[in-house]
């Protein structure tokens, strides 16, 4: 059987090296993105971009990259009153979660995605969460992911394996693995034509990408894109 996945893809820094990942790795990969009402659509809409990046950085990956899919999640932001999908203030609230949080988003996303898989013959869904470095999203938690696959298995009778291949690493080591999967040419177009930005900030261009360079996203990237650029020179 083709060893086939389905890539949880936003558009993001995270999500763009987990396709590049899968597509060193799975003869067949297919994407899908959720439309949840975001305030910033800005994400969605670099996918096409960096989906067309990829193919032409390697031809193996143009021959992978299959079909793309949107899944309409518009109940998700109707129950979710954030600052991600109203014109509100992006701050921390009690217990250290930003008001970004949406509860239990990725539990939603990665079940949508197992009923996609189910359908087009996917094992495994390959999605960006990670503990390591962020705001303490208790659904991106590994025995989170590791208890969702036994759930997903048992009630779609399936062999599903979730793979986070970002889950122990920081965003430093993020541009490092973009790098060892698609060279210099991956981090590029990461840089251009990948979104991280909570305000959907497209203006300015930074050395890390663009953004408004001080919401907790673009801070994050920021510093990881320095800090793998300041140990690539050491390394040299
Ligand atoms: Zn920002």
């Amino acid at each position: 059987m083709t060893q086939a996945a389905l890539v949880l893809f936003s558009g993001g820094q995270d999500s763009t090296t987990c396709l590049a990942w899968a597509l060193d790795r799975y003869e067949k990969v297919e994407t899908v993105g959720f439309d949840y009402g975001q305030r910033h659509r800005i994400e969605l809409d670099c996918r096409s971009t960096l989906r067309d990046g990829l193919k032409a950085l390697k031809p193996e990956w143009a021959d992978r990259l299959g079909d793309d899919h949107t899944i309409s999640l518009a109940a998700l932001g109707e129950i979710s009153n954030t600052a991600l999908t109203s014109d509100i203030k992006i701050e921390m609230e009690e217990g250290g979660l930003p008001n970004t949080f949406v509860p239990g988003r990725n539990l939603i996303f990665l079940t949508f995605a197992a009923a996609l898989a189910y359908r087009r013959g996917l094992k495994h869904i390959v999605g960006g969460m990670c503990e390591t470095d962020f705001s303490g999203y208790p659904d991106c938690r590994d025995d989170t992911v590791k208890a969702l696959q036994v759930a997903l298995n048992l009630g779609m009778e399936r062999r599903f394996v979730l793979e986070t291949p970002l889950m122990w690493i920081d965003k430093a080591e993020t541009w490092r693995l973009a790098k060892a999967s698609g060279g210099e040419g991956l981090v590029e177009l990461i840089v251009e034509d990948s979104h991280t930005c909570y305000l959907g900030e497209r203006g300015e261009r930074h050395d890390w990408g663009y953004g408004c360079g001080t919401c907790p996203a673009c801070d994050l990237r920021g510093k990881g894109f320095r800090r793998f650029v300041a140990e690539e020179a050491v390394t040299r």
